[in-house]
């Protein structure tokens, strides 16, 4: 750490200014970077010396997001890539090989688990889902094959809770790469690798950028495992554009402050629906109805921004809902300054069967709402009329 908090590294680390003497980041438009001399050029594809060959490689926009990043979540190394999908396959196909396999929570995003379940296969490497309410059959689902054990915590859109402590020493354990999938709680929120995650992997998409204005991902981890996830996408190409390096890093500037609004409103939002008659269901990691409320408040700061909740009339009602809504925005993205209302069973769920979804606690009328900065009285405003409106 450079500084003792949060908020000082997300601000003040930053790539070195150049002669110009700039304040705010420039910029490095530029796929390639030039060498001083033939030996220069030389040394630097040996790995002889450290410096910027090409953009698909490296990049000081890119540098400066994983600096920033590894900070704040605890790592000694990164790298940035595309889209948080992209950090996910990578991290995975990076470290397994034909014959390999993954133990999975079962709640996982709806593109993770097409790649645990359609893609991975089609070299060999399997999986086995586990429920994040059965901690005591984790340890049985491990084999002699078993090389990574993947979850996400909270979960998307189910808010399941894992404990990541128990997680990290049983991985220890097995001597198998813990990855989690930090994406919900940010790393202001929660910090895996603390608990023993060998892998933190993120969509920057969501609350990472906050504005929902670019795609991106990362993978942070010791300096070893990121040597060959590196490798794997030097070789491969899943690189951050710079531009979306410099929005995201500018987006950790007012991450902390970002998250403690969110966190209060979704809470403040969260408690209001509890109160509902029309309401079967809220779900919330720091609402003390939350099944695992307790851990919850153990390895969080706050309870992340996302509230998920259910109305009575299922999904005819759902969908009157959503179509009474004045402000709230109807996406399917998250983690946005505005309020953001999605249906995961018709969306980002949608390519699940639907006992896949019921396994995952995907209801017909699950409702996912990623509470923005708007003031509550108006989140709470509108969800409330639209609420009515729906009955
Ligand atoms: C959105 C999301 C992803 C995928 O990220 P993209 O940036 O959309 O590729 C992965 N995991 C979780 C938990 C997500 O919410």
């Amino acid at each position: 750490m450079l500084y003792d908090n949060f908020e000082t590294n997300a601000i003040r680390i930053q790539a070195e200014q150049t002669d110009f003497r700039e304040h705010s980041v420039p910029l490095y438009l530029t796929s390639s970077f030039t060498f001083e001399d033939a030996e220069q050029g030389r040394a630097l594809f040996a790995d002889e010396v450290a410096g910027n060959i090409y953009t698909r490689f490296s990049n000081p926009n890119n540098t400066e997001l994983i600096e920033k990043l590894c900070h704040l979540e605890g790592t000694e190394d990164g790298i940035a890539t595309a889209s948080g999908m992209a950090a996910m396959f990578v991290s995975m196909a990076a470290f397994l090989q034909s014959g390999d396999h993954i133990v999975a929570s079962r709640s996982v995003f709806g593109s993770t688990h097409q790649i645990l379940t359609m893609i991975l296969p089609k070299w060999g490497i399997t999986h086995t889902y586990v429920d994040i309410a059965e901690p005591e059959k984790w340890e049985s689902a491990i084999k002699a094959n078993t090389k990574m054990i993947f979850v996400e915590t909270p979960s998307n859109p189910a808010l399941d809770v894992i404990d990541l402590a128990w997680l990290g020493k049983l991985a220890k354990k097995y001597k198998v790469i813990l990855n989690v999938d930090n994406c919900f709680a940010t790393p202001y929120l929660q910090n895996p690798a603390k608990y023993g995650a060998d892998i933190v992997t993120h969509s920057a998409t969501k609350f990472i950028d906050g504005q929902g204005r670019t795609i991106g991902g990362a993978i942070l981890g010791s300096k070893e495992l990121i040597k060959q996830v590196r490798f794997f996408a030097r070789h491969t190409g899943p690189s951050m554009s710079p531009f979306n390096a410099w929005v995201l890093s500018k987006s950790l500037e007012t991450l902390a402050v970002r998250m403690e609004r969110h966190c209060e409103n979704a809470l403040k939002l969260a408690t209001y629906l509890e109160t509902l008659d029309s309401v079967s269901m809220v779900k919330y990691p720091f609402l003390a109805s939350h099944p695992q409320y307790e851990l919850a408040k153990s390895q969080m700061r706050h309870g992340g921004g996302v509230v998920t909740f259910e109305l009575k009339g299922g999904i005819e009602q759902g969908k009157k809902f959503l179509n009474a809504l004045k402000m709230c925005s109807l996406t399917a993205n998250l983690g946005d300054s505005r309020t953001t209302v999605t249906h995961s069973a018709s969306t980002t769920h949608s390519k699940l069967k639907e006992e896949e979804r019921q396994a995952v606690g995907i209801t017909a009328g699950l409702v996912r709402v990623s509470v923005g900065l708007e003031h509550i009285d108006d989140i709470i405003a509108d969800i409330s009329q639209a609420i009515q409106a729906s009955l």
